[in-house]
C-alpha cells in the first residue's frame, strides 16, 4: 500500500568508525526523508566528511547500520550500485581536466549506464542549462571559474539521476562572489525536492534550504533540529557557541 509516510530514504543508525585507535564517528544516527535537505555543521575535524564518505560507502563503518531505500547497504557489497544512486560533490570540484564541461557530464551516463552519446549529450546540455551555464558546454575546466566548475560538478552528479545528493563543503574553495551562484543552484534543487545532505558553513543557505540541521562535534551528533528551531535559538549550548563563532 502506498503511504504518504513512506520509509525514510536514508537511515544511519549507531554508526561507529575509528581510524586506527582514534574514534572519528561515535554512535552517529541520522534519518533523511525523501525530498528533505539536511545541513550538517560543526568544527573542522568533527567527522562530517567521514560521515558522508560512510554513507556513500567510500569508507567502511566499524559498527552500526546504513539503510538506503529500505535496503541495508552497510556491508558495502553493492557499493557500485549504491553509488550510482548517490551523487557526491566535493570541495575541490574534481572535474576531469582533459574533458570539456559537457564531456564531464556525459561520461558516467555513457560509461556506466550505457546511454548513447547523442542522448547523453542532450541530457548534459539540459543539465548545464539547469545549473545556469549552457554557454560553457565546450569549455574545459581550466577555462572556467571555480563557481562554474562546481556547477559542472553538480550537473555531472545529477546526470546519474541520483536519489540522494551529498555535498561536502561545496563552496569552501570559492571566492565570495562565486559562492552565491553555487548555493542558488543547490537551493533550487532542494526546493524541487532533490533529497540532499549538505556539509557547509553557509548559514544563509541553511536557513533558506534546510529542513533539518545536524550539529557535529568530536565525532558525535550533538544536536538535530528543524531549521526553524535551530535558528530560533533553542539549541544546545555547544551548538550555540559554534554558531556564535561563525555567524
Ligand atoms: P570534518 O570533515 O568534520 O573536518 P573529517 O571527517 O575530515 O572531519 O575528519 C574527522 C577526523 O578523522 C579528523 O581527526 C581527521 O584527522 C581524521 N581522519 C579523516 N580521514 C582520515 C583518514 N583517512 N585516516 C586517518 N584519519 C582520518
Ligand atoms: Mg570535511
Amino acid at each position: 500500500m502506498l503511504s504518504p509516510n513512506a520509509a525514510p530514504l536514508l537511515e544511519v543508525m549507531g554508526v561507529n568508525k575509528s581510524f586506527g585507535s582514534v574514534p572519528v564517528l561515535k554512535a552517529c544516527s541520522i534519518v533523511v526523508d525523501a525530498r528533505q535537505t539536511v545541513v550538517i555543521i560543526g568544527p573542522s575535524g568533527s567527522g562530517k566528511s567521514t560521515l558522508l564518505r560512510c554513507i556513500n560507502l567510500l569508507e567502511p563503518v566499524d559498527s552500526g547500520t546504513i539503510v538506503f531505500e529500505g535496503r541495508d547497504i552497510t556491508d558495502g557489497r553493492n557499493a557500485h550500485l549504491v553509488r550510482r544512486e548517490i551523487g557526491m560533490v566535493f570541495q575541490n570540484f574534481e572535474l576531469f581536466p582533459h574533458l570539456s564541461a559537457v564531456e564531464n557530464v556525459m561520461l558516467a551516463p555513457v560509461k556506466v549506464l550505457g546511454t548513447s552519446r547523442a542522448d547523453a549529450h542532450d541530457i548534459a546540455c539540459s543539465l548545464l542549462a539547469k545549473v545556469r551555464i549552457p554557454e560553457k558546454a565546450d569549455a574545459f575546466p581550466d577555462e572556467l571559474s571555480g563557481g562554474q566548475q562546481q556547477r559542472v560538478a553538480i550537473a555531472r552528479a545529477l546526470a546519474m539521476k541520483p536519489k540522494l545528493m551529498l555535498y561536502d563543503e561545496p563552496t569552501s574553495a570559492l571566492d565570495p562572489e562565486m559562492i552565491r551562484e553555487v548555493l542558488d543552484v543547490m537551493a533550487e534543487l532542494s526546493a524541487e525536492g532533490m533529497t540532499s545532505i549538505v556539509v557547509t558553513h553557509e548559514m544563509g543557505f541553511a536557513r533558506r534550504a534546510a529542513d533539518h540541521i545536524v550539529f557535529m562535534e568530536q565525532g558525535e551528533i550533538i544536536e538535530k533540529a528543524p531549521g526553524r528551531t535551530f535558528f530560533g535559538g533553542s539549541v544546545n549550548e555547544r551548538a550555540r557557541r559554534f554558531l556564535d563563532q561563525i555567524l
